[in-house]
């Protein structure tokens, strides 16, 4: 598989795992009620080995991931911009006072359409929000998790 990160695209920062050619950049930590994404030095390909470090969550509870902007086929892109992006600046609060160290930033629509002021709220965004029970996200062991990938990222 071609890695995305590397060839010149937009990349969706709230893309589904099912997405093809996507990778994990983040896995969500903190809590149900402060969720803090921690960002993967470099980008992980989505396999099925990587999604099954999930469990018992489903992947877009723990994961972020990204893949490239569908552009006119994502009912939230106006054929110029992505109003999910807009909508976060405009509604959401800063969760973060410096810049996060994220992997995909040069390739990603949120940066380039909104800045700063995507990143600073961005940690606190979960792709899918199902699991109401802070002991069912906590069984998941994000911590776990992140050190696995990191690990994967050294050996891959
Ligand atoms: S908005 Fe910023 S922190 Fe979030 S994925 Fe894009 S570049 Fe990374």
């Amino acid at each position: 598989m071609e890695d995305i990160t590397t060839v010149q695209t937009t990349l969706c920062p709230s893309a589904r795992p099912e997405s093809v050619d996507g990778v994990v950049f983040g896995v969500v930590a903190g809590t149900i009620a402060a969720p803090r994404v921690t960002y993967l030095k470099q980008p992980l390909p989505i396999t099925d080995e990587v999604m099954a470090k999930a469990s018992p969550v489903t992947p877009a509870e723990i994961f972020r991931t990204a893949a490239s902007c569908a552009e006119s086929g994502c009912q939230h892109f106006d054929g110029k911009d992505c109003h999910l992006a807009m909508r976060i600046v405009d509604k959401l609060p800063t969760v973060v006072e410096q810049l996060p160290p994220c992997s995909i930033r040069r390739d990603c629509r949120w940066w380039q359409q909104e800045g700063k002021a995507a990143c600073m709220r961005c940690p606190q965004i979960i792709t899918d929000h199902y699991s109401s029970s802070e002991q069912l996200r906590q069984t998941a062991n994000p911590s776990m998790i992140f050190a696995d990938l990191i690990m994967a990222v050294k050996t891959g």
